[in-house]
């Protein structure tokens, strides 16, 4: 695996490509089942990949979310030299962000009104600077991303339909703990108690995706949530929304025939979670 620390070497490696097709996955590292299924994605489809490591400062609002993010590099170079990753971009923050840890401006339609976008100021503007600029210095043919960030993922489906950037954006299911917990590399900042209470948002969830029919109406059922979830110790709901999956819009009834999801922003201990599972 070709381990790429400056522009030089990206460029190099890039060229030796020879028409090959390039997929690329984005990381914050501290790497899990869930990034390598996104890696053994684009491995799947034949492309040489390109994975990057890269904590992005402009996307955090909370500087202590950023001073705690983990960092396991040396075992994520491991994991992905082991599953015949191609190559590793280690940018550093002079190479993105020559002039300085900015943001530029998006139109992201009504895709960021809500949830993430309402909660996290900053966050989807700072994720798609950097994710823009991965796009133009790598020039990957496609690129995947997580459903675990359902919103992301329609931003950026959004912001490449916009700007005409020539990538493919891929999706890719939500892996989970054995107990349903969606992997997360901020799950290693939960103590062991945190992470079983934590098991509870996807039962909590799943269970009323499954028995949608059973609530009189959106109200009954976020409220149903927001009980069962605030009932366990270490958990405090910010956020129980249902949105229709294409604009992301709070639906005012529910309705069979809208493909529509329910997401979550729970924090638990000092951890903020998020999770979203369809509801139709
Ligand atoms: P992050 O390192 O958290 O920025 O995530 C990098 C990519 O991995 C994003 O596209 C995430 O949506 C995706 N991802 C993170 N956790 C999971 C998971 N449990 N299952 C699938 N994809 C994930």
């Amino acid at each position: 695996m070709q381990r790429i620390s400056s522009l030089a070497e990206l460029d190099l490696w890039r060229g030796r490509l020879h028409g090959e097709t390039l997929g690329f996955v984005p990381t914050m590292g501290a790497l899990h089942e869930g990034h390598l299924s996104l890696v053994q994605l684009s491995l799947d489809r034949g492309a040489k990949t390109l994975v990057s490591i890269y904590v992005n400062p402009t996307q955090f609002n909370n500087p202590e979310d950023l001073a705690k993010y983990p960092n396991t590099l040396e075992k994520d170079l491991e994991m992905l030299e082991a599953m015949g990753c191609d190559a590793v971009f280690l940018p550093t923050a002079e190479m993105l962000y020559p002039e300085g840890l900015k943001s530029r401006a998006f139109s992201f339609g009504c895709l960021d009104l809500n949830m993430e976008g309402a909660g996290r100021p900053g966050h989807f503007e700072g994720m798609a600077t950097v994710v823009t600029k991965f796009f133009e210095l790598i020039q990957p043919d496609f690129a995947i991303f997580g459903e675990k960030d359902y919103q992301q993922l329609c931003i950026v489906r959004h912001v490449v339909a916009e700007e005409n950037w020539p990538v493919e954006i891929v999706p890719g299911p939500i892996v989970r703990e054995p107990h349903g917990l969606a992997m997360s590399s901020r799950n290693l900042r939960l103590s062991e108690v945190e992470r079983q209470e934590a098991a509870t948002i996807y039962a909590v969830l799943s269970k009323v995706c499954a028995e949608a029919e059973r609530f009189e109406g959106v109200e009954e059922l976020k409220s149903h949530c927001v009980e069962a979830l605030n009932a366990v110790p270490s958990l405090t709901v910010e956020y129980i929304e249902c949105c229709d999956e294409k604009e992301l819009q709070p639906m005012g009834e529910l309705d069979p025939k809208t493909p529509t999801r329910l997401f979550a922003a729970v924090q638990c201990g000092n951890v903020r979670l998020i999770e979203n599972l369809p509801l139709f």
